[in-house]
């Protein structure tokens, strides 16, 4: 996702297996049919998902984690309300009907909202896999965020249950309103989508097909090996689309006289991040333009960019920033709640890089300059404030205590630590990380842990030290 920090802006405001080591891990698979109902705000969803157990683990029951939920309540921090609930508070949720087993009810508790855990009929051994079907619908609430319906488009990120991740248990995330709580696995998808004909839909994966009757139009799609899956409705949206190397680029967007600009620009990103890390292996990529009250956010195959962005400058930051997520998150994984400096501080750095060689009024120079700035302004501020000021970036998003505080220290931070192991490394060696990193972990899941060991065997320098000490805070950041 991409934040402004308020207090102190940036400158700039600102194959169906994966084999690894040898060995094939059978990927869990999601088969959703779901119809959405615009006068009440509902989508009422069956949801089939068949489980693989890839752990060394006998297991007696399975968890996923209920994002629509966060909706129950107050879903942003003060500084955002006005842009998230422009007609005042509103709630959403997720209402869990009934879940099978086969043809036996399974039995089911939900955890602070956020984690159900179903209870398995008989142990799944490893290897093994079961079908779940689960039946829910979600009420959407009136909010401009990653779920919720807005005045130009409803945005569906995030809606199912998603299978947390397990790692000798399972993962289970808090929600937060900081930054995004999300971790999972890849797997396929095939998804059955009824809405109102008057809508465009825009979503992850490849659309095999739509037929309309009786003024409701039906879209199957299919997503093979991605994160989670992610869908927009808008009665306003125009696309434009380009080729790229077989990845068809489309812009989704309403109201926009740069509409072609920024098609030109969503493309040079693909091509400039497939060179700089390795291929984006899908044929779609969704540039969507969203009522969203945050820069924008990353799914697979879709990124929503705010239309509350009023200068372009902004805005393709924004893009640059969103695509590079399709590396750093989509295909290499991580646990954004525990480790949001993972992901983030990679893609932000990601889009200096793509500034640095794309001439869009923006050089690289500028870009580091300005986070050293930006950076240093908070640490002086947050002294003066509260005496102390915590620069570690290792910590889960609920142990940053303001927004300022995560902005910089992840993703202003994020920007320093990478230019600074450029400069210590070279550039061969560093691009020679990123590349090695990504093709290590691409489809599987990373951790700071192993972005070290990675980095380190490829530079064939001990960065864990360097790296450590920029996550802890103990580097001292000068003007
Ligand atoms: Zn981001």
């Amino acid at each position: 996702m991409k934040k402004y920090a308020f207090l102190l802006a940036l400158v700039f405001v600102i194959p169906l297996c994966l084999v690894g080591c040898g060995q094939e891990v059978k990927l869990s698979s999601y088969n959703i049919v779901c119809e959405y109902d615009e006068n009440t705000h509902t989508l009422k969803a069956e949801q089939t998902v068949c489980y693989v157990n890839n752990s060394d683990n006998t297991l007696n029951e399975v968890c996923f984690f209920l994002y629509p939920n966060s909706f129950k309540e107050v879903a942003v921090s003060n500084a955002y309300l006005e842009r998230a609930y422009p007609n005042g508070e509103s709630f959403g949720e997720i209402d869990i009907e009934s879940i099978k087993i086969g043809e036996t009810s399974a039995e089911f508790e939900i955890e602070n909202d956020a984690i159900l855990t179903i209870s398995l009929l008989n142990s799944l051994f490893p290897n093994e896999s079961i079908e779940i079907d689960i039946s829910y619908v979600v009420t959407l609430a009136n909010i401009n965020h990653r779920l919720g319906y807005g005045e130009n488009t409803i945005n569906f990120g995030n809606f199912y249950p998603i299978l947390c991740v397990y790692d000798n248990g399972f993962i289970k995330n808090s929600f937060a309103s900081n930054g995004d709580p999300f971790y999972s696995e890849i797997a396929n998808y095939n998804v059955e989508i009824t809405y109102s004909s008057s809508f465009t839909l825009a979503s992850s994966g490849d659309i095999l097909d739509s037929q309309t009757t009786n003024s409701k139009t039906t879209t199957k799609i299919v997503g093979e090996k991605i994160r989670d899956f992610c869908f927009v409705l808008s009665d306003k949206f125009e696309v434009i689309s380009s080729d790229i190397y077989g990845v068809k680029v489309n812009y989704y967007y309403y109201d926009d006289e740069n509409a072609e600009d920024y098609l030109t620009l969503s493309c040079e990103v693909i091509e400039e991040f497939s060179s700089l890390f390795g291929d984006y292996p899908y044929k779609n990529i969704n540039v969507v333009k969203t009522n969203f009250c945050f820069g924008g956010m990353e799914y697979p195959n879709l990124v929503y960019i705010s239309d509350k962005i009023s200068d372009a400058e902004t805005y393709r930051y924004v893009i640059v920033h969103e695509l590079a997520h399709q590396w750093w998150y989509s295909l290499v994984g991580n646990n954004e709640y525990e480790e949001a400096w993972l992901d983030e501080s990679l893609t932000e750095y990601s889009t200096a890089l793509f500034f640095e060689r794309h001439d869009y009024g923006l050089n690289y120079d500028e870009i580091i300059n300005g986070a050293y700035n930006t950076y240093s302004m908070f640490v002086d501020v947050y002294t003066n404030i509260t005496g102390d000021c915590d620069e570690s970036m290792n910590r889960n998003l609920s142990e940053f205590q303001t927004e300022p505080e995560y902005v910089n220290c992840v993703y202003t931070k994020g920007v320093l630590m990478y230019d600074s192991l450029r400069k210590t490394l070279g550039d061969n060696k560093f691009f020679k990380c990123l590349q090695d990193y990504f093709e290590e972990y691409c489809y599987k899941n990373a951790s700071g842990a192993k972005l070290i060991d990675s980095f380190s065997k490829s530079s064939h320098r001990n960065l864990e030290g360097f790296i450590n000490s920029w996550l802890d805070g103990n580097v001292v950041i000068g003007d």
